[in-house]
């Protein structure tokens, strides 16, 4: 390449051209920080820029990502971040919509949306940092905490059975599922790039720490098992690695083959106003 070719080259995209500049108001440790770092990173090698980009959340500590990027970004409602990202993306199908969230955002006031954008199956990728508590709030159990938990809220624990997240995913028609942890962030962004290439709707459940509500979850960094999950493309076959494996088992768990939401093939036809007010004419 001669000299004027390499002046007149685009400049690579980088990680570090998806932050934003604002600090992070987490806890030192937050597992959160290891995700927004593995998103810049797989967005920086799909070299997608930023300005194509927006990054959707609903409340939580994880739901602050969105602030923390240099995309474009909405920080929403409590569990609606799923169809304030349908819209967008119906209306703005040329932007890659990414929705972050947490396990309490996201399974509980926000579970009846995890179901139907699963079934919808519109072309995003929801990335939820699930640490199985609620961080924000000071520690309360969430759909996601093991029954046995034993908090100053819950002593002995809530004895109530755990939401199987990726299981409900499978079953409601989610095209791409994942499980990874943010201790690997080079792994993670593998996994992040492979969901956002993916057409339709991909669900990557990401083990992340709360340093501070649970601290016995420093441990998952040897705990976890590493690619325990195979991918497949069948989803009963699915369904029951995630049920006979280990909770901290990570891997690609399934690709199906539906092709993504496209409202174009379902939209009404035109029709003229003038055509229209001869059908409410008295
Ligand atoms: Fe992270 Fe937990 Fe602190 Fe929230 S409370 S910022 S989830 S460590």
């Amino acid at each position: 390449m001669n000299e004027q070719a390499i002046a007149e080259a685009p400049a690579a995209v980088t990680p570090a051209d998806f932050k934003s500049g604002v600090k992070p108001v987490w806890c030192p440790g937050c597992g959160d920080f290891g995700v927004v770092n593995a998103l810049g990173k797989a967005l920086a090698r799909m070299q997608l820029h930023p300005e194509n980009v927006a990054v959707v959340s609903g409340i939580g500590c994880s739901s602050r990502i969105p602030a923390y990027t240099s995309c474009y970004g909405f920080h929403g409602v409590h569990g609606r971040s799923l169809p304030t990202a349908t819209g967008l993306k119906i209306a703005r199908p040329d932007l890659t919509v990414i929705v972050t969230g947490g396990d309490g955002d996201g399974y509980s006031i926000g579970g009846n949306h995890f179901l139907h954008a699963c079934r919808r199956n519109v072309d995003m990728t929801y990335i939820v940092m699930d640490n199985r508590v609620y961080g924000m709030t000071k520690g309360q159990s969430s759909p996601t905490t093991e029954p046995e938990w034993n908090s100053k809220l819950t002593p002995r624990g809530t004895g109530l059975r755990e939401f199987q997240p990726m299981v409900i995913a499978l079953a409601s028609g989610a095209n791409f599922i994942a499980r990874a942890f943010t201790g690997d962030p080079n792994a993670l962004a593998d996994v992040l790039v492979q969901a956002i290439q993916n057409p339709g709707f991909s669900f990557v459940e990401v083990l992340s720490p709360c340093i501070t509500y649970r601290p016995e979850q420093r441990h998952w960094k040897k705990q976890v098992q590493r690619d325990a999950l195979k991918p497949s493309v069948d989803a009963a076959d699915a369904a029951m690695q995630v049920l006979r494996n280990d909770p901290l088992a990570l891997g690609v768990l399934y690709r199906g083959g539906r092709a993504p939401y496209d409202p174009r093939s379902h939209a009404p036809a035109a029709q003229p106003v003038s055509e229209l007010e001869k059908r409410f004419t008295v």
